[in-house]
């Protein structure tokens, strides 16, 4: 079975640190490995400004100059993209993705806004440190009561298992408030006030903001059309149906009801687009996808995600 972390087949991050679970310098060096032998051409430190399209040709203009290309492949993630704008005001809090380190957390109390991954993360990590006495967690859903099959919505047994373990007496300092939806955040003389339609919750720090991510796509927004809950609409081969010839991996990548959010996931529809622009060439790809086929890296029959596993 390949690795669940690997992002080609017959590689994995597993063996080559000889750890299941890596850190993220060690993640980091497993992708550079992959680098070094595919021979990548890697561009580091060059932002894409702007994209424009004339005829059958993109534009890219980044700070290091222009790339031109007939098919692009969009891969900017969500991290960078925190949804900052999820209720009024809520720019007053500090986005998640902004945090390097907790150490500098030392006040008595906080409010962390959404317990999803990175909200359970913050609180958790909170609450080890001595300083801090009481953390309020707060969400429009129960999101930590949901134990659904797929990861996509709802939390991983890892942050399930650090959240509800009995024998960690820091969790006491975290109070839950499920199926509160927060509406605004207003900055008092005191701290900050955080509004629900039935509530007010009071801090002296600003709210850390944990309700999401926009995702990457949305700095070339006007090349995608977008489904209700913010995702792109995209065609059999992960193609923006707004715009040919631009195709989007990542863990916005969404049919209907599947949801490629993490990686063992969307690798799986790497080959799906790269096989697309192969048959443009006229090349001969078979082999490959049988290849790809048989280490679970080519998933082209979706209606198979649509239901529970039996697992
Ligand atoms: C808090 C959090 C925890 C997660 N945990 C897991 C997990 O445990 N397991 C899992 O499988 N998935 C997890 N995910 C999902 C995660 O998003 C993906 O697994 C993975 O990191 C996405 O990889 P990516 O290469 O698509 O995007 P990223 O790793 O986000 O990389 C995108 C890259 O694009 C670059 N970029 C963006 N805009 C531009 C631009 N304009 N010009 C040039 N470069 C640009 C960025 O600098 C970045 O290097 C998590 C996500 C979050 C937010």
């Amino acid at each position: 079975m390949l690795d669940y972390n690997a992002i080609a087949i017959n590689t994995s991050p597993a063996i080559s640190t000889g750890k299941q679970h890596l850190s993220g310098l060690e993640y980091a060096e497993y992708l550079n490995q992959m680098v070094q032998s595919f021979k990548l051409n890697v561009n580091e430190n060059c932002k894409v400004l702007t994209l424009k399209k004339f005829k059958n040709i993109f534009i890219i203009q980044t700070n290091l100059g222009d790339f031109q290309c007939r098919d692009l492949i969009w891969a900017t993630g969500e991290y960078k993209f925190p949804s900052i704008k999820p209720f009024k005001e809520a720019e007053l809090c500090i986005p998640f993705s902004k945090i390097k380190s907790y150490t500098d957390f030392k006040e008595d109390n906080y409010i962390v806004i959404g317990a999803y991954e990175s909200g359970i993360d913050v609180a958790y990590n909170l609450s080890k440190n001595n300083e801090v006495e009481g953390i309020l967690l707060i969400d429009k859903t129960d999101t930590i009561k949901v134990n659904e099959q797929d990861p996509s919505i709802s939390i991983s047994p890892y942050s399930r298992q650090r959240i509800l373990d009995n024998s960690n007496t820091n969790l006491d300092k975290i109070v839950i408030y499920d199926d509160v939806e927060i509406n605004e955040v207003v900055k008092t003389q005191d701290g900050y006030s955080v509004f629900s339609k039935e509530d007010i919750f009071t801090t002296t720090q600003p709210p850390i903001l944990c309700t999401g991510y926009l995702g990457g796509e949305y700095q070339i927004k006007d090349f995608f059309e977008f489904a209700q809950n913010g995702k792109p609409i995209l065609n059999d081969f992960d193609e923006s149906i707004k715009t040919k010839n631009l195709f989007l991996v990542g863990p916005h990548v969404q049919h209907q009801n599947v949801i490629f959010c993490f990686i063992y996931k969307f690798r799986q529809r790497f080959g799906i687009i790269a096989n697309h622009i192969a048959q443009y060439y006229g090349l001969d790809n078979e082999k490959t996808i049988e290849k790809y086929r048989k280490n679970v890296m080519y998933l082209d029959d979706l209606s198979c995600c649509e239901h529970n596993c039996i697992c």
